[in-house]
């Protein structure tokens, strides 16, 4: 006999249980469902983890440079990866106890445990269990994806999830994937005490972000011994006495890289494949991302896909502002879209980058009038107080309403003072009000009015 709820929630990501407690709160008898890990990618093997391990390389660079601030740490600075790992298990434990603890504490919320999949449009199955709702969620995020690239089947690799279970020092992690997550654990690693290379197959790193900024980044990253391989159009993989040889054939060096452990970071699927989306008719694009609409719904009445696995976004906060989306036109009678959003996102490399808005060559192509402005971080006063002066903040506005377009801020701070650009672009207020407002000294933020009064035309 099937079990029948208001709705039914799959996955419990960023976007499952804070839709289930606010359904539940509105008295929906409500069913979650998890496979795996409650919380999903960002809490298990995702932004938490990594995060926590930055700020482990980002305290150990620090003493690295201890001299430089007046200070003498005996002997070399070794980093214990048993207790680095035991540090960032503990932290990202205690969210994903968290997320399980208060979905089970949720009234009319019934937790259950196994891997859904359609049997119907509305009909789901977990285990032997089946299940009916009128209303269904999808939040089932996505993975890593692993390529069909030559010699993959014969050698062991990392994925961002193998890598949580790390708790020794590679001698040599060679990082197949120059975007995000490859840069983010490659700086980590190496600080860490690893040899890193980061094996990228388009001209740059980081290729969907203005030029300058990925300049800035490789030679951020350079300068700490990191070795970047660009233009590797043939990756392959082989295995040798010494470890795992990753093809390149490159431009740059020679053709292959030889490391004793291989992360591949080349980008992120859905996980759609086993859902039995066809059995409910629900349709996917070319890369299996559930179609949505502009408020998230499927092409099938009463289902909507949230976070990841929408091709909308990539990120918590646009997984979490998906739930806000769906919860706020479903039980607030609102009529708020995605495409009101404007982007944003980090990269969490040390100095972070903050971005907002367009990138330059997104303002190029619209072709409208705007005005823009540099500013190195060596001459922002608090960058230098604090001996973290690489990078530069960049600001492009438009001409003629004086709206903030887009912001780029490469440097210490930068994924937190680009919220003051976020917050007035969100406001649709003018530049002008940030320069009539007064800061905090010293602060990264302060400087925004003196970046500003530098706007000239763009070039
Ligand atoms: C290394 C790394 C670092 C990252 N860092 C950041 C960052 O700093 N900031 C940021 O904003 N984003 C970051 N992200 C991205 C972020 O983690 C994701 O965008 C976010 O977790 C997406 O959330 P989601 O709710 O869509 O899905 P997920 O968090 O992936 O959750 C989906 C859940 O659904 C479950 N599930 C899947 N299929 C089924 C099924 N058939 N039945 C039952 N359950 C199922 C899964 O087990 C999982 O628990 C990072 C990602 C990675 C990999």
């Amino acid at each position: 006999m099937p079990r029948h709820f208001d709705a039914i929630i799959i996955g419990t990501g960023q976007a499952g249980p804070a839709l289930a407690a606010r359904l539940a709160a509105g008295g929906m008898a409500v069913a979650i469902i998890e496979r795996h890990e409650f919380g999903g990618t960002c809490v298990n093997t995702g932004c938490i983890p990594t995060k926590t391990l930055v700020a482990s390389a980002y305290a150990a660079h620090v003493a690295r440079r201890g001299p430089e601030y007046g200070f003498a740490v005996n002997g070399d600075v070794r980093v214990d990866m048993k207790r680095v790992k035991e540090r960032k298990d503990e932290i990202s434990g205690r969210s994903n106890k968290g997320v399980e603890e208060w979905l089970r504490g949720l009234k009319n919320c019934t937790v259950i445990q196994g891997h859904a999949r359609f049997q119907t449009s509305h009909t789901v199955v977990v285990n032997d269990d089946v299940l009916q709702a009128e209303k269904i969620f999808i939040n089932v995020g996505g993975r890593a994806s692993v390529p069909a690239m030559p010699g993959i089947q014969d050698v062991p690799f990392l994925t961002n999830s193998s890598m949580m279970d790390v708790d020794f020092l590679p001698e040599h992690l060679v990082i197949i994937g120059g975007s995000y997550i490859g840069l983010e654990f490659g700086q980590m690693y190496r600080r860490f005490g690893s040899e890193v290379t980061i094996v990228e197959m388009g001209p740059r790193l980081i290729g969907r972000e203005d030029e300058d900024i990925s300049d800035a980044v490789r030679q951020i990253l350079e300068v700490e011994g990191i070795q970047t391989k660009l233009n590797a159009k043939c990756i392959s993989l082989a295995k040798r006495n010494s470890g795992i040889a990753v093809g390149i054939g490159c431009d740059e060096g020679p053709p292959e890289v030889v490391g004793t452990h291989v992360l591949l970071a080349v980008g992120r699927i859905p996980n759609t494949n086993d859902l039995g989306l066809d059995r409910a008719g629900i349709a996917t694009d070319q890369r299996g991302y559930i179609v949505v609409d502009d408020q998230l719904q499927t092409n099938v009445s009463g289902i909507w896909a949230l976070g990841d696995c929408n091709g909308r976004g990539a990120f918590t906060h646009t997984a979490y502002n998906d739930y806000e989306v769906v919860a706020d036109n479903l039980l607030g009678g609102d009529h708020r879209r995605v495409s009101d959003r404007i982007q944003a996102y980090a990269l969490y490399t040390d100095p972070p980058l903050g971005r907002c808005g367009m990138t330059d060559v997104e303002i190029r192509k619209s072709g409208r009038a705007a005005l823009a402005a540099k500013h190195p971080m060596s001459r922002v006063g608090r960058a230098v107080e604090k001996g973290e002066t690489q990078g530069f903040i960049k600001i492009s506005v438009d001409a003629e309403t004086k709206h903030i377009l887009g912001a780029a801020i490469l440097g210490t701070g930068g994924d937190e003072v680009v919220h003051v650009l976020l917050d007035v672009m969100y406001a649709k207020a003018p530049y002008t009000v940030i320069q009539r407002a007064m800061h905090i000294h010293p602060t990264i933020a302060e400087f925004l009015p003196t970046v500003l009064s530098k706007l000239e035309p763009f070039a």
